[in-house]
């Protein structure tokens, strides 16, 4: 039983190849975790990673409490079941049952017990005096198993241990290791590339792609709320239909028409709220994704709709409880090249068609997955980046939805209108502008609170639940952003401050007592050397980045140090910077730092003229490595 840490593991290996990028995840203790993805994404080798038979090249690994990057596989108290089942061919099953608990020289009577119990667990009893060739491919993988779970161990990893087993048996074997799963009571992680197995196994699914995690989320979330069209695509059977299309507001409408076909649907402004406005154009091309059983051909669904669109029937696939219905929004088009046009529809009614017809079919527009063309990346978040509100500024007062707030010295802006951004997690309780609270809704982890701003919806991440029906918000303005034609007028203050530097070693020497005489002896001290000055660091943050950067090349890669405004103060033993004046933010003052042509920005309560000294807090900053662009903070 353990909980797992991951935080910003990479793997290179020595080819070159990246095949893990910054993995980060905290794993709950009796969690089943599946790593899913096409073949070559990486989940093979963070699962690797993870029992010790592959090294880490960046990042830091726990299990429990314990960083067990550099531990032996042995010591770490984890499993591995494998695909080929890996088990001893000249043994019995009792005897790879028992290898591994001889090894650690338990006790007979003890072996024996625990040998007889998982094969009681796993349905095994009458096989134990038999050798593995006399067995079939379930009954080799359920003694896999069992090796396995003799062990108790804290963490299970399963790398594709039912590909090599036919369609029913798999399915079989899904449900046992799901059982066993609930039985044990430990943590496992499981790796597959079938995304069925996925879905029907995990507590939580990490999906990932060139070495990359996609997204991470419950099965049920994964499916309603892709991050992105990879995951909407790879997800889910038959796949997600997507277009190409563009959106174009008008009024308290959003009219989303589809590309290479006559298709139009209108959908009112409120569902596409946490869309960026500029999406919203009419001319920017988005992919919009709709799942199958997210259209319907039934005639009251249709005759209600305001979003129904024509199809023409291209062909039919009866399976029974439903029917699959193939066809293409361009009633042209053949529904079945690779277009843009084509769709799929699940039919669980007894629609009365043929292929050639020609059907109306309405979509529901609650279910509309919108991605942008470029990046792939949802831009219908479930956690938007922006509240998007129109204001104006007059006499250094913003107004917006009925509400003014007085704008500190460091925003200059004139009168006019304005569209205003104000990030979700700009907000705290406090006395600017009040609010109705709709909702507080758990998001991965984050609480997402959604209210009424005089009619206007208003979204802020905030730190818990949130009880009370109306609250009372303040405005972090330093991070506000103001746009005239497009065009940023007002720019928040940058959210972090980057610094080059270098880890740097020192021949030192320090005083220790022995049998009550002082010695002089020889020590090393670690630094981060950035404009020329050097900061001594923690034999922590020392380890972590010679194990990240690696021995040979610790001391000469590249990296870049990032610190928040209030990770940075003055003293006298600093990085010489000219002030170059200060942002008043009303509570929280700014000072405008230029060192060696790069701006940074600091906490200050007073103003100052000329060479400042800057030193960084560094059990706060981030650290990336450029040449490989590794994160290791
Ligand atoms: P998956 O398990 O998702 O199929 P892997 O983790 O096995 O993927 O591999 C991820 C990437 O790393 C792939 O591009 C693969 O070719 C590469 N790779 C795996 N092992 C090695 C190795 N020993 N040396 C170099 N590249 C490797």
């Amino acid at each position: 039983m353990a909980n797992l840490s991951l935080k910003h593991i990479y793997k290179v290996y020595p080819n070159g190849t990246k095949a893990v990028n910054d993995f980060n995840m905290e794993i709950a203790d009796k969690e089943f975790i599946v790593f899913v993805g096409p073949s070559g994404c990486g989940k093979s080798t963070t699962l690797r990673m993870i029992a010790g038979l592959e090294d880490i090249s960046a990042g830091e690994l726990k299990i429990g409490d314990v960083i067990v990057n550099d531990m032996e596989p042995k010591d770490r108290d984890i499993a591995m079941v494998f695909q080929n089942y890996a088990l001893y061919p000249h043994m019995t099953v009792y005897e790879n049952l028992a290898f591994s608990l001889r090894l650690r020289k338990l006790p007979k009577d003890e072996i024996h017990n625990l040998v007889v119990q998982a094969a009681e667990t796993l349905g095994i009893t009458e096989y134990l005096s038999k050798k593995p060739k006399e067995m079939s491919g379930g009954q080799r993988q359920r003694v896999a198993l069992g090796r396995a779970i003799v062990r108790e161990p804290k963490v299970m990893l399963l790398d594709e241990p039912l590909s090599n087993l036919d369609a029913k048996l798999r399915t079989q074997m899904r449900a046992e290791i799901s059982k066993l799963h609930s039985r044990l009571n430990t943590t496992f992680i499981y790796v597959t590339h079938d995304q069925v197995e996925a879905m029907t196994m995990g507590t939580r699914i990490v999906v990932m792609k060139d070495g990359f995690v996609k997204q991470i989320d419950t099965p049920k979330n994964l499916y309603k709320y892709p991050a992105n069209k990879f995951v909407a695509g790879f997800i889910g059977t038959p796949q997600m239909n997507f277009f190409e299309g563009t959106l174009r507001k008008d009024g308290n409408d959003v009219h989303i028409k589809f590309a290479n076909s006559d298709a139009e649907i209108t959908v009112p402004c409120s569902k596409l709220d946490k869309v960026r406005p500029d999406y919203l154009n009419g001319e920017t091309t988005v992919y919009m994704g709709i799942r199958a059983e997210n259209i319907s051909i039934d005639r009251v669904e249709v005759g209600r709709s305001k979003a129904v669109v024509k199809v023409r029937v291209s062909h039919i696939e009866e399976l029974g409880s439903e029917t699959l219905l193939y066809g293409d929004l361009n009633t042209d088009g053949d529904g079945i090249s690779d277009s843009l046009t084509k769709v799929i529809i699940k039919d669980v009614g007894n629609g009365d068609y043929k292929a050639g017809d020609i059907i109306e079919a309405a979509l529901d527009t609650d279910r509309i997955h919108l991605f942008d063309r470029q990046t792939e990346d949802c831009i219908l978040p479930r956690i938007p980046e922006y509240n998007y509100l129109d204001c104006t500024v007059s006499g250094g007062t913003l107004n917006f939805s009925g509400e003014s707030i007085a704008l500190p010295p460091a925003i200059k802006c004139a009168d006019g209108e304005y569209e205003l951004l104000i990030p979700v997690d700009a907000f705290k309780v406090g006395k600017d502008i009040s609010v109705n609270v709709e909702n507080c809704e758990d998001i991965c982890g984050i609480k997402l609170l959604s209210a009424k701003l005089n009619g206007k919806m208003l979204y802020a991440v905030v730190p818990g639940d949130v009880t009370e029906k109306s609250l009372k918000l303040d405005v972090d303005l330093k991070k506000i952003t103001l746009l005239k034609d497009g065009k940023k007028v007002v720019e928040p203050m940058p959210a972090v401050n980057c610094l080059d530097g270098i880890f740097v070693k020192k021949k030192t020497k320090k005083q220790a007592e022995e049998n009550g005489k002082f010695k002089t002896l020889k020590a090393t001290e670690f630094s981060l050397e950035t404009e020329g000055r050097q900061f001594v660091v923690s034999d922590t943050l020392a380890q972590k980045l010679i194990a990240a950067l690696g021995v040979k090349k610790a001391f000469t890669s590249p990296l870049k140090i990032e610190c928040g405004a209030h990770s940075l103060t003055f003293g006298e033993d600093g990085i010489s910077a000219r002030a170059e004046g200060m942002l008043d933010y009303g509570k929280e003052k700014f000072l405008k730092c230029n060192v060696g042509g790069k701006y940074v920005y600091l906490l200050a309560d007073r103003d100052y003229e000329g060479e400042v000294r800057i030193v960084p807090d560094l059990d706060k900053v981030g650290i990336v490595e450029t040449e490989r662009n590794i994160r290791i903070i």
